[in-house]
Parts: structure tokens; sequence; C-alpha cells
């Protein structure tokens, strides 16, 4: 069975203030069908924003931002928990930071607690460990670590479900006849150098770390699609019919299309 992470952000988790309930329930719907196919690893944005709706501290403050996570990661995981229960789907709650991957002995530890969750049907929810960490142990963005988690994990596939329905041949903000580019075999040092965008608040990330995290998959000779984690529908065809419609394939393994 081919292996998959799923990696969903915060700002498709939450709106206005709130878990956006509608779309935990669609994502956890197609979690329930990969799982038919794919093992699969689930790695969750949101306990910040979570804790937002509980707390209103100031997430631009370190320490709140902190207890910001520590509040809001036990909301994000029971919202999970009461979803997962319709499916039968049982979860664990795998907090990260760099240092667990950093040597040998400790990505050893984090593989077998994987590889013995999905031995049994369990769904490892992976989020970075934003609580006890200082700045320089911290991921900082749940793409970059996703792309480890896969690495790591020796999946086959990162699916990055965003606010944004892949990655544009210009600045969609800015021109309005901007595409979607269905293909990238390589990243430029420009487009890695660009100033971090993040289109929520409560999200790390930003088209950016999208970019880097995918450099560093197709470095490990893997794939990253990235697409919207709005509407499913990309990700459903993607995944479950082998179809490719919208959103971007980051592989060094299929060519782009010649323009005719
Ligand atoms: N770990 C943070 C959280 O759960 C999010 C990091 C990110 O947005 O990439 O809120």
């Amino acid at each position: 069975m081919k292996r998959i992470v799923i990696k969903v952000g915060s700002s498709v988790l939450t709106e206005l203030n709130t878990i956006a309930k509608e779309r935990m329930l669609n994502l956890l719907s197609l979690i329930a069908q990969a799982r038919q196919k794919y093992e699969v690893i689930l790695v969750s944005s949101g306990a910040v924003a979570a804790g937002y709706t509980a707390l209103k501290l100031d997430r631009d403050k370190h320490i709140s931002k902190k207890v910001l996570a520590a509040v809001g990661q036990p909301i994000l995981m029971s919202g999970y928990k009461n979803k997962f229960d319709i499916y039968s789907i049982d979860t664990s709650q795998i907090l990260l930071t760099e240092e667990d991957l950093d040597s040998r002995t400790h990505t050893k530890i984090f593989q077998q607690i994987i590889e013995k969750t999905l031995e049994n049907g369990i769904l490892p929810i992976v989020n970075e460990n934003d609580i006890s960490t200082t700045p320089e142990q911290l991921f900082g963005d749940n793409d970059q670590l996703s792309a480890h988690v896969a690495h790591y994990t020796n999946s086959d596939t990162l699916i990055i479900l965003s606010d944004i329905e892949g990655l544009y041949d210009s600045n969609p903000k800015n021109n309005p006849k901007a595409k979607i580019r269905k293909i990238v075999n390589k990243i430029t040092e420009e487009e890695l150098s660009q100033k971090f965008t993040p289109n929520s608040r409560f999200a790390s990330g930003g088209i950016v770390t999208k970019l880097k995290a995918a450099e560093y998959i197709m470095s490990q000779n893997m794939e990253m699609f990235l697409c919207s984690g709005y509407d499913l529908t990309t990700a459903r065809e993607f995944l479950m019919e082998d179809k490719h419609n919208k959103g971007t394939l980051f592989s060094q393994k299929t060519k782009v299309e010649n323009k005719t």
C-alpha cells in the first residue's frame, strides 16, 4: 500500500475565529476514503487558531502564542476525535520539534512510533510542538515539517491542502490572468527568496514555505501535490482517480508538458 502525508493549514481549518466544522468534516470524509487505498498520516496546523477561539491573546507575542497553542491543541484534537468517531477511526497525537528528527536515534524513535501506529490502524495526527520549544528548535511552519515527516516515514507523496489552488505563474492578486502551473520540476532561488506571505493571521506559512517544502521533497525524489483545502474535489480526483485536473504537482519524475 502506498503511504501519503496529508497536510492541512490553519486557514482551511478555521474561519472567523472558530473551527470550520464543515471543512473539517469534508477533510475527514476524504481521509476515510483515502485510507482504503493508502496509509495516511495527517499533519494538522490549527492549534494556535483553535486556542484563539477560547482565549483572545496576541498570537504575535512569543509566550501568548505558546499559551494559545497549549489551549488550542486539545480543542483541535477533540474536534478531530468527535468527527473521526463517525468513521470509527482512532487517532494518535504526535507533537514534534526539529530535535525529534535531528539524530538517528531520535528519528528512529519517531519512525517506530509511526510504524506501530499505522500497523494498528490508527491515524497519526502530527503537529509541531509549539509549546515547549525555543525558536531554534522550531520548524516554524507545518509545510516544511510535513515534508520532513513525509521523508522520514518513507511516504510516496505529500499532499498540501491549502488556501490557494496551486502555484500560479504570476501573482493572482495582481494579475487576474494568472494561471496555475500544473507540473513543476524545479524551483528557482528567486522564488525561494520571496517575502513570506501567509494569507491567514494564524498561519505561519505562505507560498515560500510551500516551495521550500516542495524543494526538499523533490530533492528526496518524492512528489508533492498542492491544491485547495476548501474544495476537496481536486485532492479527491488526484488521490482516488489518478486524475490531475487542477492543483500543482511538484515532481522530478513527471515532465512539464510542452506548450504548443
Ligand atoms: N503549529 C501551528 C499551529 O498548530 C501552525 C504552524 C503553521 O501554520 O504552519 O497552530
